[in-house]
Formats: structure tokens, C-alpha cells, sequence
């Protein structure tokens, strides 16, 4: 059972959030993270962010993708209006990032995103979000408001007993690397982006 190990107040650039770990076993090297604001227990409905690592976005700000900026921008929304950001240890859509090394050099040859996961062997999505839906339950969440342009995470709340009050979009404008994966993304993956 998914349960949180860690917890301690930590500032940022952002503002003041917590910062806790969620794992089975309290060694984990590769927790869950969970960022939350001050507020958070005072909302009717926070806003809450479900994301998935990218390391190569996130930290090395590849343009291949959104990730980083995503991410950005839902801690600075989250810092400004209140809620929680999960940050789920499932790298390169669930296939780790050796895995996503590989994918981008399918993608190299001219697959798409998509295709490149499959030609691995792998589903075209792999992502799983149980785990966010049973942090959200510890914290207590019975309503929320999301951060997403994903409908797999909207539909991942069919089954549980949390309801989406709204959907907060996080559109991201593209830049000249990422125009193809951000049109698989709407047009394969059926991603809620007005841009593209
Ligand atoms: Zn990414």
C-alpha cells in the first residue's frame, strides 16, 4: 500500500509548498512526489496537477517535448491559487528512460511518438495513475479541479470516488522541435490542444 514516508515544509521560487514522499517501501530510492501548498486543506476545490516525470524536459529542458514547461507552470499555478502537484515516477510515458532514449531515436528515423513506443514493444501510452488517485484519498481529496489537456487522466477518475469539479487546461505554445509531437498528441492521443 502506497503510503506517505516523508513530509517537510520546503520554499521555492514558486512560494511555500510541502514537499512529501509517497512509496510502498519507505527505502525507495524512486518515490512519488507530492508537492502541495499551504492552503490546500482550506479549498472546497484545489487544483491539482498529475504528472508524469520527463527528465529530459524537466531538467535538461530538451525541446522534444513540454514537459518542463508544463510543469513550470502548474507549480507557479499551484503556488498562486492553492492545490497539489503529484509527480509520478513513470519516465518516458511509462517505459523508463533508457527506453525513451530509444524511442527518440526511433523518432529519429521518422516515427512518431506513438509508433516509436510500439516499435519498442511497448504500448503507445503506458502511464498508469492509480497511484495518484491513492495519494489524492490519504490527502483527503474529495473534489478537485485539473490540470490537464489529457482525457486518460480525466476518465482515470471514472473509477474512484474523487469528482473533477474542472478541467484547467495547460497549453503550452509550440516551438519548431516539438510542432509534430504536440500534433500526435491531439490528433492520436485525442490531447485538448486549441494551438496545434
Ligand atoms: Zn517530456
Amino acid at each position: 500500500m502506497i503510503t506517505e514516508q516523508a513530509r517537510v515544509q520546503l520554499k521555492t521560487a514558486y512560494g511555500v509548498f510541502h514537499l512529501s514522499a509517497f512509496s510502498n517501501d519507505a527505502n525507495d530510492p524512486m518515490p512519488h512526489l507530492v508537492i502541495s501548498s499551504e492552503n490546500y486543506q482550506s479549498l472546497l476545490s484545489p487544483n491539482v496537477r498529475i504528472h508524469s516525470e520527463c527528465i529530459t524536459g524537466e531538467l535538461f529542458k530538451s525541446e522534444r517535448c513540454e514537459c518542463g514547461q508544463q510543469l513550470d507552470y502548474a507549480l507557479d499555478y499551484i503556488a498562486k491559487h492553492g492545490g497539489i502537484l503529484i509527480y509520478l515516477r513513470q519516465e518516458g510515458r511509462g517505459i523508463g528512460i533508457i527506453n525513451k532514449i530509444k524511442a527518440y531515436v526511433e523518432q529519429d528515423l521518422g516515427y512518431d511518438t506513438a509508433e516509436a513506443n510500439k516499435r519498442l514493444g511497448f504500448g503507445y501510452d503506458d502511464r498508469k495513475y492509480d497511484d495518484a488517485l491513492t495519494i489524492l484519498e490519504h490527502l483527503k481529496v474529495k473534489r478537485l479541479n485539473l490540470l490537464t489537456n489529457n482525457p486518460d487522466k480525466m476518465n482515470a477518475f471514472s473509477k474512484g470516488k474523487i469528482t473533477i469539479e474542472k478541467r484547467i487546461p495547460v497549453e503550452i505554445p509550440p516551438n519548431q522541435t516539438n510542432e509534430a509531437y504536440l500534433k500526435t498528441k491531439k490528433d492520436f492521443f485525442g490531447h485538448l490542444l486549441n494551438s496545434i
